[in-house]
């Protein structure tokens, strides 16, 4: 089962910010909240071929971080590189520049996967929350999108959307807008980072011991009746908290590259902001915790880094922690999750 830990496969993903700069200021993002210390910028594109040195470690690259990635002049050549080193590619995008030359552009290049960002089904909902961005406009993009890739059947088209208290009643209206623009599937997340206490409470899972309220689990549970009917895959992260074995971004297959080279384990230890520090609101707490990253491709190879007894060691905690699940009398007694992953919510189901 961890056989990719003795070196004999390849690792599942390396996540690639190409850009922190975005053009939207979205309700809920840390580039919003923080704009006075923001660091906006684009992946170099020597330092993308650098870390391109090593792809071949992964079968998966996603090429996005904290910002917009087709921002990046150079992504479908990034993508033709990751595709010549035998790596599936998706890009998760704003949609605001994809137009239909972006679109075809990134079909020739090889895209694999196109997720795009939707707040809500209404334009009043999601204009407001994903400040910058039009549904109308979005809508008629994705379409076009659609018509596009009809001859190759390529990319798989993705929506992905937040749940929060003020959009969660449109999910239904969400799978019927999938089916309208030709999107395969909707992806439902939670507001796993909360970034300022301003945005406490929009969160719609549920604190240990409490179940979700009951119009939020009726609105998923139309919703998906409704995918059903329409042939529209949906995925809807659990809404109950619960302490995982490895959090869902599985920092034992995955690798985050920040648009600097730093080598992450995920994204939620690594903001482009000037600070040393990452603030976090959990359970109704404010935390500062400390940017983590364990090496930087501009003076080591990538996959030196992943070998490096630091990062080892942080991700031994995780394989410790799914050996002792699956053999319990090998590993007794309690494995504490690492001091940066006890106030994140990945860390808990969400
Ligand atoms: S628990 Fe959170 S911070 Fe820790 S590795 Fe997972 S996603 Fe990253």
């Amino acid at each position: 089962m961890l056989s990719f830990l003795r070196g004999k496969e390849r690792l599942r993903s390396i996540q690639v910010e190409i850009s922190t700069a975005c053009q939207l200021n979205c309700e809920m993002c840390p580039k919003n909240l923080f704009s006075s210390r923001w660091i906006s910028a684009l992946m170099d594109f020597d330092l993308y071929r650098t870390i391109s040195e090593d792809m071949n470690m992964f079968r998966y690259v996603h090429l996005q971080g904290w910002g917009e990635p087709l921002l990046n002049p150079n992504i479908c050549d990034m993508i033709t590189i990751a595709k010549r080193k035998r790596c599936s590619v998706g890009v998760t995008t704003n949609g605001l520049l994809l137009d239909r030359e972006m679109c075809s552009d990134l079909i020739k290049a090889g895209v694999d996967l196109i997720a795009v960002s939707v707040a809500g089904a209404r334009p009043e909902t999601h204009d407001l929350i994903r400040k910058g961005s039009s549904l109308e406009d979005l809508k008629q993009k994705l379409k076009d999108l659609s018509s596009v890739r009809k001859v190759e059947k390529r990319p798989k088209i993705t929506l992905t959307t937040i749940m929060m208290k003020n959009t969660v009643h449109e999910l239904p209206d969400l799978v019927n807008l999938a089916r309208e623009v030709g999107a395969d599937e909707l992806i439902v997340n939670n507001l796993d980072y909360i970034p300022s206490p301003d945005l406490g409470g929009m969160e719609v899972f549920s604190p240990p011991g409490l179940e979700p309220e009951k119009h939020i689990l009726e609105s998923i549970e139309r919703a998906k009746l409704l995918a059903d009917k329409l042939g529209v895959r949906l995925y809807v992260r659990p809404l109950k908290m619960e302490e995982s074995v490895v959090c869902a971004e599985s920092p034992l297959t995955n690798v985050f590259v920040t648009y600097q080279g730093d080598v992450a384990p995920c994204v939620y230890l690594h903001l482009p902001t000037k600070e040393r520090v990452i603030p976090r609101f959990f359970m109704g707490a404010g935390y500062l915790v400390e940017k983590l990253y364990f090496g930087r491709v501009d003076s080591e190879r990538l996959r030196d880094v992943w070998k490096k007894e630091i990062y080892r060691d942080f991700r031994d905690i995780f394989y410790r922690r799914a050996m002792a699940q699956m053999y319990p009398s090998s590993f007794p007694g309690k494995i504490e999750i690492p001091e940066q992953c006890r106030t994140c919510y990945k860390m808990y189901s969400i």
